[in-house]
């Protein structure tokens, strides 16, 4: 009896803890005109305008076009008209089922929960209205692939979960939440190459990260940091508390830890020139150079300066974090890390976790005075509030 309660417990803990899905707007910049949905696990309602017109187990497909009064919706052997919004709903916790777009041909991808279809403007909208913590294993497969380590899973989870929540009403126009794109996260779908990027999130299921006002934080990360992580204020201007520079060493002897580059010295000087180092013309050619064994925000040549970021976008470096020594006609240039430098370093976090840090430590390393917290316990002020009805 005891064992049968502690069942039901956890059945009603786990559709507690789940019951805010996520509605994720699929093929983000693509005009879907035709798609093909199967049912691959569990069974499904098909509400065709609302109403009810089937049910169906795995195995069953559905095929939608769009056309000019609507969009067509047929299964295997009826025609059920046009619909300017169908739903295809989970009837179990394991539904799954896939898309294969038509026109165009994209790839096909299988995802959990329910699908819902409808149109604007003669365009067929596709959202995937997702539990939160299966759509964030969906990402983490997509954004830093299957072989990690579990804690660095779980940091970088609740990055993502971080961002999600913060940005719910980023899609509010398109009336979806997020995009399956880089442009919020990238989200291929339901992660189905390592069962332990499921467990690690639902090991950590709704925390957030949040700054001492209970506010959830801009969660960014970088490939690597080259060993000094950089603060906020040096690449968007603006100053944060909890993104400040960091001596990282983890992200040492990685991957992207170093980066080389060649560029001509004449080119080198006529950028300077152009961006208003008039000294250029004036000093040895040989004192024009960049050492940085720290970062540093400016290059600076006698009183004239240009931001480092700046250089770095202008020349498409690596990074913000490098050296640069004249050599004949080139100037050479030793880079370290990759990406702007903010927040976690994918690659110094992955090796902590390597290191038996916990995902505690990983966090609490990158990120200044932050509350690691159930987003439940954040006030409601601080939470986005979507409600998309369909
Ligand atoms: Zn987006």
């Amino acid at each position: 009896m005891r064992r049968i309660f502690t069942l039901i417990w956890i059945a009603i803990g786990w559709i507690g803890v789940n019951a805010q899905p996520v509605s994720v707007g699929l093929f983000h910049n693509q005009l879907v005109n035709a798609a093909v949905v199967y049912c691959m696990e569990g069974s499904y309602q098909l509400l065709v305008d609302g109403s009810e017109v089937t049910r169906m187990d795995a195995g069953g497909v559905l095929y939608l076009t769009q056309e000019k009064n609507g969009v067509k919706v047929l299964d295997a052997s009826t025609d059920f008209g046009h619909a300017s919004l169908i739903e295809f709903n989970a009837l179990t916790l394991e539904s799954v089922f896939q898309i294969r777009p038509m026109d165009p041909e994209l790839e096909t991808r299988p995802y959990d929960d329910d699908l819902v279809v409808f149109t604007s403007d003669s365009c067929m909208t596709l959202v995937n209205r997702v539990d939160f913590d299966k759509y964030l294993a969906g990402v983490v497969e997509s954004e830093v692939g299957p072989k990690a380590e579990t804690e660095f899973y779980k940091a970088q989870s609740i990055l993502f979960r971080t961002f999600a929540m913060k940005n719910l009403d980023r899609h509010q126009d398109e009336r979806y939440s997020l995009c399956d794109g880089i442009h919020c996260q990238s989200y291929h779908g339901k992660s189905r190459m390592n069962p332990m990027i499921l467990e690690s999130i639902l090991e950590t299921t709704g925390l957030v990260l949040a700054d001492f006002n209970y506010k959830l934080i801009s969660a960014v990360y970088h490939t690597n940091s080259g060993g000094q992580t950089q603060r906020a204020s040096s690449v968007w201007m603006n100053e944060v508390d909890y993104l400040q520079s960091v001596v990282d060493p983890y992200s040492l002897h990685q991957p992207h830890a170093k980066w080389r580059d060649t560029i001509s010295f004449e080119d080198w000087k006529n950028y300077l020139l152009d961006n208003g180092m008039k000294s250029v013309t004036k000093i040895p050619e040989e004192i024009i150079y960049v050492e940085q064994m720290r970062r540093r925000e400016n290059f600076i040549l006698d009183k004239d300066s240009i931001r480092m970021t700046k250089i770095s976008e202008d020349w498409g470096f690596e990074s913000s974090f490098f050296d640069m020594f004249p050599d004949g006609d080139s100037v050479l240039v030793w880079g370290k890390g990759y990406g702007h430098g903010v927040g976690m370093s994918q690659e110094g976090a992955l090796k902590m976790a390597r290191d038996f840090f916990s995902y505690q430590d990983i966090l609490q390393f990158y990120f200044f005075d932050v509350r690691l917290m159930d987003f439940r316990d954040l006030p409601a002020s601080s939470i986005t509030q979507v409600d998309f009805k369909y």
